[in-house]
């Protein structure tokens, strides 16, 4: 069983201390060893570079005021400009953040995009809030971040609860304050804005195409794979009605307001539209209703998690009956559970491989507005699945050749493109 590290909060870490940030840097200090990089550069890069704190008052439409916190953490601009979404989640904190930075800057580096990894949020409930208080959250928030965001600095995206539209918002925020349009300040924009084709499905649909190519390896047929999708949102959502497309078996979904089972498989396409009418799956009256927790203890081959994080630990990794986990959300799995899942001999796609269609597509959205110049649903959907099938045959052999989980030789790929280019540099001065 893979030896689970206590990592102390030494020196600086103490700003960033929360679950999520221990099992980011644990994780780090697992596949460090195997990543042959220096003690300067290991413990660089063990720190966010840049982390900004700010208030975002907004007069809510009953009058009354009220001022939300919000966050960005810059991991790493040793490979270019940092990239990272942005969340509106009650449980947002800098630690947050400052985790989901990091695993963004092993997540760019393993697909060898040139960025590093950022985050950022606004802790609110969104789905308490109307659309005008969310327009002029986010337009606030964005022109707080200005300091440190940019076309060549700090690319934001969406994440959790965000969307097109959010980003419309801080596009026109951003282009405002500097005078003309700068559609590539955020990718995932609307296609009428600069946004790229396909970015919306990206996340979702890479994540079956990580998803596929595991079951080439592992020699089964997809369209024979009974699976279960946790998160019905951008991700899960586009995740199952791929998973359909290709004849696998949808037989479990859910979403926040709970699960719905049907082990004869479910309707995925009309799900997707009760959920685009309804905001959510709470109203749908067919097939069995179970919890999240239920959900994802059901037998079946796959299971993909694509809610949020810490959804698989200590207390249920035993009890899971997939044979195959693919992490469409960011750290669903904790550490505890990812080492009984390595002696259960169930594989995890890791989350820095298996959603890194999102920001794969993303930096073809940036890209395209640099150049001006756009390309098709195609060419964008086999150039992304060219570069998640590269990311993948290199984790997988790096996997067999030393012995490593799928997710620590994922880590050990992109902390070794961080390394390289870090050594080169050197430390600044
Ligand atoms: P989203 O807001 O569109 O969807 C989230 C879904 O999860 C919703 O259906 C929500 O109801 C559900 N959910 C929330 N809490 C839950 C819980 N406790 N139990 C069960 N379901 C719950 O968000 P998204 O963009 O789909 O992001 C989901 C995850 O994927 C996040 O971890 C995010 O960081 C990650 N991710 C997103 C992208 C992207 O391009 N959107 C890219 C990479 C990773």
């Amino acid at each position: 069983m893979a030896e689970v590290q206590e990592v102390s909060p030494e020196h600086g870490h103490l700003e960033w201390e929360t679950p999520l940030y221990r099992t980011a840097l644990a994780q780090y200090e697992l596949a460090l060893p195997y990543a042959d990089v220096e003690e300067f550069v290991a413990e660089r890069l063990r720190y966010p570079e840049r982390s900004l704190v700010v208030s975002v008052p907004v007069r809510l439409d009953s009058g009354k005021w009220t001022v939300f916190p919000g966050y960005r953490v810059q991991h790493s601009t040793v490979l270019g400009p940092t990239k990272g979404g942005v969340r509106y989640d009650a449980e947002v904190t800098l630690g947050e953040c400052a985790a989901l930075a990091m695993w963004m800057t092993w997540k760019c580096a393993l697909l060898r995009l040139p960025y590093g990894g950022a985050k950022g949020g606004v802790r609110c409930n969104p789905k308490e809030m109307s659309l005008d208080e969310l327009r002029k959250m986010t337009r606030r928030f964005t022109s707080e971040l200005l300091p440190i965001i940019g076309p060549q600095k700090d690319i934001p995206a969406p994440d959790m609860a965000t969307n097109e539209q959010t980003m419309a918002w801080m596009m026109d925020t951003y282009s405002m304050e500097i005078g003309h349009a700068v559609p590539e300040i955020v990718t995932g924009k609307p296609i009428s804005l600069g946004g790229s084709l396909f970015r919306h499905e990206a996340t979702g649909a890479g994540v079956v195409m990580v998803i596929e190519r595991a079951c080439r390896r592992l020699g089964w047929d997809l369209a024979d794979q009974r699976c279960v999708v946790q998160g019905f949102g951008n991700v899960g959502g586009i995740a199952a009605a791929e998973l359909d497309s290709k004849g696998a078996s949808v037989i479990a979904v859910s979403d926040v307001s709970g699960g719905l089972h049907d082990e004869g498989g479910l309707d995925v396409q009309s799900l997707l539209r009760f959920a685009e009418q309804h905001g959510s799956l709470a109203d749908w009256t067919e097939g069995d209703r179970l919890t999240n927790e239920e959900l994802l203890e059901l037998p079946c081959d796959i299971l993909v998690l694509a809610a949020r994080e810490d959804q698989i630990h200590a207390d249920n990794a035993h009890r899971l009956q997939a044979r195959l986990i693919a992490e469409g959300a960011n750290g669903p799995t904790s550490l505890e559970a990812d080492a009984i899942l390595a002696e259960r001999g169930i594989p995890v796609l890791p989350d820095v491989l298996t959603n890194a269609g999102g920001v794969t597509v993303s930096y073809f959205e940036w890209v395209q507005d640099l150049g001006r110049l756009f390309w098709d649903r195609r060419e964008i959907r086999a150039k992304l699945a060219e570069q998640l099938g590269d990311a993948f045959d290199r984790v997988w052999a790096l996997s067999e050749q030393k012995d490593l989980t799928l997710r620590s030789a994922a880590l050990v790929a992109g902390i070794r493109e961080v390394a390289g280019a870090l050594r080169s540099r050197g430390i600044y001065p």
